[in-house]
């Protein structure tokens, strides 16, 4: 049954989690964290969405605490290191928070920040881990795209570029331009309304699909056996959740058939703090299972009161939303 908004928030916490370094802009992520019949789940859409796009996430934290995981096909998943936008001099430190990690996934593009060094950081993950990616986060031009592509590989592979420009057509015409590497589409299907349209077009070899803005585990796992039959594998990746909305991850990830990439769900590093104490990635992958967070650490990590009832609000506007729509998982 889909919960009425009293059920929703009877033991919801907002929390504030201080992070390591700046990462999408941010030093601190929010979230509010549900909790139902069937464990916990997230709400954390970014403070900038609107309520529509937000409704979604909500969504996929009410499917989460209400419904629990789809079935699980394996118990492990593998993950990447994510490197941001930081000083090629600084990846060796930042590396020792991902040990095992055989796939690292590097931010490039970075406003005010010059090819030179995007080639350097890569350069320098590269001594320390054997698959690299890189985000450019629409970053870059055609141009911009298949000269820094071309850069990059100079010296070493790339397993793919992930939305290296911001529209589809722009995808389309690097991935024409033979830089022999694979692009993977982010931004075009997560805030797209036809998250296919990219596919279609011919603009991505890979998808990278996140569970709440696709409105849950069981919306990835559909939209995955539909990009499946388009031969385009899919990357579950976070959006800076805490270990909540990371077990909905990498559930989702264990619920496909085939995973021939690290998933992007090993940026719990990136918080001083979780919620959680969960385990450390062994070998590069993170096991699959429901996330109990600590009482003691929910309270130290308590957003103040004016945040707490920002968050409240947002989300009773969100369940309004989706109090509207046809959900066929809460039939
Ligand atoms: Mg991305």
């Amino acid at each position: 049954m889909f919960p009425s908004f009293d059920d929703l928030i009877s033991d919801a916490v907002v929390l504030a989690l201080p992070m390591r370094v700046r990462f999408r802009g941010i030093t601190t992520r929010e979230a509010l964290l549900v909790r139902g019949p069937a464990g916990w789940g997230e709400f954390a859409p970014f403070v900038e969405y609107d309520d529509d796009e937000a409704s979604q996430w909500l969504l996929a934290g009410i499917e989460a605490a209400w419904l629990g995981p789809p079935p699980a096909l394996r118990h492990a998943v593998p993950v990447n290191a994510t490197v941001p936008a930081i000083d090629a001099s600084a990846v060796p430190q930042l590396l020792e928070r991902f040990p095992g990690a055989r796939t690292a996934k590097v931010k490039v593009a970075e406003k005010g920040q010059s090819l030179a060094q995007d080639v350097a950081r890569v350069n320098e993950v590269r001594r320390h881990i054997p698959n690299v990616r890189v985000d450019a986060n629409g970053g870059w031009s055609v141009d911009e795209a298949i000269t820094a592509l071309r850069a990059i590989t100079e010296d070493g592979e790339l397993e793919y570029a992930e939305q290296p420009c911001a529209s589809v057509e722009e995808l389309v015409s690097v991935r024409a331009a033979g830089t022999g590497v694979r692009i993977a589409a982010d931004e075009s299907i997560r805030r797209a309304e036809d998250p296919l349209r990219v596919v279609r077009a011919g603009g991505a070899d890979v998808a990278v699909v996140k569970v709440p803005p696709l409105g849950g585990m069981r919306a990835v796992v559909a939209l995955s056996a539909q990009l499946a039959d388009y031969g385009v594998p899919v990357v579950v990746s976070s959006a800076l959740d805490t270990a909540v909305g990371m077990s909905a991850g990498l559930a989702a990830a264990a619920a496909l058939p085939t995973l021939p990439f690290a998933c992007g769900l090993g940026t719990g590093g990136l918080f001083v703090r979780d919620v959680a104490v969960t385990g450390a990635a062994v070998d590069g992958a993170l096991s699959v299972g429901a996330v109990e967070p600590d009482p003691v650490l929910l309270e130290t990590l308590a957003a103040p009161a004016d945040r707490r009832d920002w968050w409240l609000e947002r989300a009773r506007r969100c369940h309004r939303i989706l109090g509207s729509r046809d959900l066929p998982n809460f039939v």
